[in-house]
């Protein structure tokens, strides 16, 4: 007997543990672009670039994934210092940085943490080494004034990938002993920096992607969307020569985040196809889009794609590639429904003649299937006939 295909138990795999010690719940990076390199040409474009990124990373879906770490809320970009009283050495260590961010908190130049404990000041230098530790391009780290701790971290670059990967450590981890992995302490983007999507678009901007717990995988949080093709009642889907409705349908990926995701600005999309396979028959700027499939010349493949861009500028883009049927094997499909339906309305028909044109939607029944069905189906109208001649006798 077959039953229904029932999901595999579910697994998780908790890479990340919680060890209790403080969160960043509710970010609030200060970048702090460290050096007059910054204040002019190509690292001035970056910079803005950079700033640019990471507030696209806090409104959008990047970092809604953390909350299922303690809550972990998105975060703000506070508006940048561009530093040009001082000059960064070649080399530095993490207490250099600490006494550098000390010094500017003293001087009044960046928000202080001790009236916003969300603070995270992101110093951003033009290269440079890390004393502490040489082969990192960003690093993230806490120290004190009088005793009370702020968190800190650095980056080589304007560069939004290594920004992302020290945020959302900071967040989850600022003073090593929130999460992280107990084997080794390593947090929740290093898991997945050696692997082929460590690094991914993220709504339009390069970001880090980092470990889910609640997933078993390493995520890179996104708005995804999708093409829903209209199908006739018998599941009969696109045709030739026949009209189609097409939907955008958005979600996200991973899929549980979407309820937590506001909604897009006033979306606009933009579809685009082949015209020689696709006619619209609708405005090609709407949620929908009705089209007319070519007629057959061959079977042939054609891809749609739809872009949704909202009033921030944020831009998705889906794409699904569509294989009309023949008409021919429409019809079958249709035909063999509409048998199969009138079959099933019939009071005990044995399941036979039902199965024989198998479930909604219908593959097409093979030749050998048709003729076994005509087969049967003489028997059963000469057994009809039989009976109706007997019961008019009966009734005479
Ligand atoms: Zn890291």
């Amino acid at each position: 007997m077959v039953g229904r295909a029932r999901p595999d138990k579910e697994s998780t795999v908790d890479k990340l543990a919680d060890h209790g010690g403080p969160i960043i719940s509710s970010v609030v990076v200060m970048p702090i672009f460290w050096g007059s390199v910054w204040s002019s040409g190509d690292p001035q474009n970056r910079a803005a670039a950079l700033i640019d990124d990471l507030r696209h990373l806090m409104q959008g879906p990047y970092m809604v994934g953390l909350s299922q770490y303690r809550d972990i809320q998105a975060g703000t970009i506070h508006d940048a210092l561009f530093d040009t009283t001082s000059t960064p050495p070649a080399t530095f260590s993490l207490s250099d940085l600490a006494s550098y961010v000390s010094g500017l908190i003293a001087g009044g130049r960046v928000p202080d943490f001790r009236l916003n404990s969300q603070l995270l000041y992101l110093v951003v230098t033009d290269g440079g080494t890390l004393t502490d530790n040489t082969s990192a391009g960003g690093f993230h780290f806490w120290s004190s004034i009088d005793r009370q701790t702020f968190h800190f971290a650095w980056i080589s670059n304007a560069d939004s990938y290594i920004a992302s990967h020290e945020i959302i450590e900071a967040c989850t981890d600022p003073e090593a002993n929130g999460y992280t992995q107990p084997e080794n302490g390593i947090e929740v983007a290093d898991i997945c920096e050696d692997n082929s999507d460590a690094a991914g678009d993220a709504d339009g901007v390069v970001a880090a992607s980092y470990w889910s717990n609640r997933d078993s995988r390493c995520i890179l949080p996104r708005r995804v969307a999708g093409i829903d093709v209209q199908m006739d009642d018998c599941g009969v889907g696109p045709a030739m020569g026949e009209v189609s409705e097409l939907r955008l349908s958005l979600s996200a990926d991973p899929a549980w985040i979407e309820p937590k995701l506001p909604p897009m600005l006033m979306p606009t999309c933009k579809w685009t196809f082949d015209p020689e396979f696709v006619t619209p028959l609708t405005a090609t700027d709407g949620t929908v889009l009705v089209v007319r499939w070519a007629e057959p010349v061959d079977i042939y493949s054609t891809r749609i794609t739809v872009t949704v861009t909202d009033l921030e500028g944020l831009q998705i883009t889906g794409s699904r590639m569509i294989t009309p049927r023949t008409p021919t094997q429409a019809a079958i499909a249709r035909k063999s429904c509409e048998i199969r339906r009138w079959l099933a309305s019939v009071n005990r028909i044995p399941p036979f003649f039902v199965h024989k044109l198998g479930p909604d939607p219908a593959s097409l029944p093979t030749r050998r299937e048709i003729e076994r069905l005509a087969r049967a189906t003489e028997r059963l109208s000469a057994g009809v006939e039989a009976l109706a001649e007997l019961r008019r006798r009966l009734d005479a």
